[in-house]
């Protein structure tokens, strides 16, 4: 029978894991990008039972290497341009090991201040990068939490929104009446999840409509809505504008529709999950107009492009007051003197779980290995990157390239000889099934106005001009031969 690993085991195996991370990181570039395995097959690699015996942690590496990784999609390959990024660095994978190995559990400040103080500072922090609102600082009215992800963010912001609507009597006396929420047909489902799991409901999801050359928001539709609404005696609760949208990177007016929100008392929250982090740069800093006047709530993800590996998302709000309101409880045994003495932050009340994982090591350790200006270089090489295979790809007459690429998403639609529009779509689709298929580089799709595009996201810190430069031909070269083909 085993014991618990001895810390001389721990760290043996401990350097066994360290290398075996760094040699797949060595050559994650050799492995197909998108797992080649098929329904089943990785399950059908492990015992249906679990062992009544321990065994060695050799043998589990082995298996790591024989039954998963066949299984693994490679996020971290140089030819990955599926979604959106999801960058794992070293100093964040080694904060993030730090973490697990404190095992603390931060739910509340007693439960290890450096959790809960660090979290304050580094998100402090990243708003200042981020040229965030004053507002947004914890030592003003707002602030920042780290969360596992965007669409937790969108929750708690509509918790808050819901809160404050009603007069802040909604959490105790639960929803009366009718609360709608405004998004586009842009925005993340995370924010009608959120509506649904908030009480809200998908029917009281407004979509507005957007402009479809630019996909932005018209905010004369949301004022048209909002007064339909009114009339009809329900309650506006907040509305999403979104920088930078899942689909093509499209980027809602802030500023427009953050007027109609002022004027009528409205939560605005901002979802700029993947874009919002570019603003390190003083270059593209220009996506945060609008924010500092209007946003009640803030959302950006560094596990995606800002080199942190998941889970770490942050939310600010510019008022703390509503979701402390909206989410606070205080059982007997969460009480505490420092609690008690108001002295201290509980990010259990600004969160949905209670307990909350030692996140903000590995956003502090990334800052603090890259600095400002390595956390600007690696934005601005993704740019740089996709601004030139947007070229490549626009000077091909047989492709038609969205001119709005600003951040590392480029969005590209083949044009095919035939003239059905159903018929290109299924091509589309069969040239990136062919492509991925191939486990030489992996895109993933959407479709604007009805037509499939592919989408090119340039945000591995692995890749290099060459391999955007093969990406291309690759694309290319299966282009033609389909083409050929039809
Ligand atoms: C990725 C993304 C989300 C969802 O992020 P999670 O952290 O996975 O919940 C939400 N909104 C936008 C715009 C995104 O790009």
């Amino acid at each position: 029978m085993n014991g618990h690993m001895t810390p001389d085991e721990f760290r043996q195996h401990g350097r066994q894991v360290v290398d075996w991370i760094a040699d797949y990181l060595e050559r994650v570039e050799s492995y197909p990008v998108r797992s080649q395995s098929a329904p089943g097959d990785v399950r059908a690699g492990l015992p249906a039972h679990p062992p009544e015996t321990g065994g060695s942690f050799d043998d589990l590496l082995a298996d790591v290497d024989r039954v998963l990784m066949p299984g693994v999609t490679h996020w971290q390959h140089p030819n990955f341009f599926a979604y959106f990024p999801a960058n794992a660095t070293g100093p964040a994978i080694l904060a993030d090991l730090l973490s697990s190995g404190l095992g603390v559990q931060g739910m509340v400040w007693a439960t290890s201040p450096a959790c809960t103080e660090l979290e304050t500072v580094v998100v402090d922090w990243l708003a200042e990068l981020l040229g965030l609102p004053a507002s947004f600082r914890t030592d003003s009215t707002g602030g920042g939490v780290i969360q596992d992800s965007a669409s937790s963010a969108a929750l708690v912001a509509v918790l808050s929104a819901l809160q404050r609507a009603g007069g802040g009597k909604i959490a105790d006396s639960g929803i009366t009446g009718r609360h709608t929420m405004y998004v586009s047909s842009q925005t993340h489902s995370a924010l009608e999840k959120a509506a649904r799991i908030a009480g809200i409901g998908s029917a009281n999801v407004r979509v507005v409509d957007v402009d479809p050359r630019t996909l932005a928001m018209r905010p004369e539709h949301l004022s048209a809505l909002i007064a339909e609404d009114v009339a009809a005696g329900a309650v506006p609760t907040l509305v999403c504008a979104t920088v930078g949208t899942t689909s093509t990177t499209a980027i809602d007016p802030v500023a427009a529709v953050g007027e109609i929100c002022r004027d009528r008392g409205i939560w605005l929250h901002i979802d700029a999950a993947y874009a919002g982090v570019a603003a390190v740069c003083p270059e593209l800093r220009w996506i945060n107009d609008g924010v500092a006047e209007y946003a009640d709530s803030y959302a950006t993800n560094p596990h995606k492009w800002l080199l942190t590996n998941f889970d770490c998302g942050v939310l600010w709000v510019a008022d703390r007051e509503p979701m402390i309101s909206a989410l606070s409880i205080l059982p007997e045994f969460l009480r505490t003197t420092a609690s008690a003495s108001g002295e201290v932050i509980d990010y259990r009340d600004w969160q949905i779980p209670l307990g909350r994982r030692f996140r903000s090591l590995k956003l502090w350790s990334v800052i603090r290995w890259y600095g400002a200006e390595g956390l600007r270089a690696h934005i601005r090489t993704c740019v740089a990157l996709a601004d030139e295979f947007a070229r490549l790809a626009g000077t091909d007459e047989d492709f038609e390239v969205r001119e709005h690429h600003p951040f590392g998403l480029v969005c590209l639609r083949p044009l095919w000889t035939s003239k059905s529009a159903d018929v290109a779509n299924e091509s589309t689709m069969a040239l990136m099934e062919r492509l991925n298929d191939s486990g030489a580089l992996y895109l993933s799709h959407t479709k604007v106005n009805g037509q499939v595009v592919l989408r090119m996201a340039i945000g591995a810190t692995t890749t290099e001009r060459r391999h955007v430069l093969d990406a291309w031909e690759r694309i290319r070269a299966e282009y033609r031969v389909l083409n050929g083909q039809r």
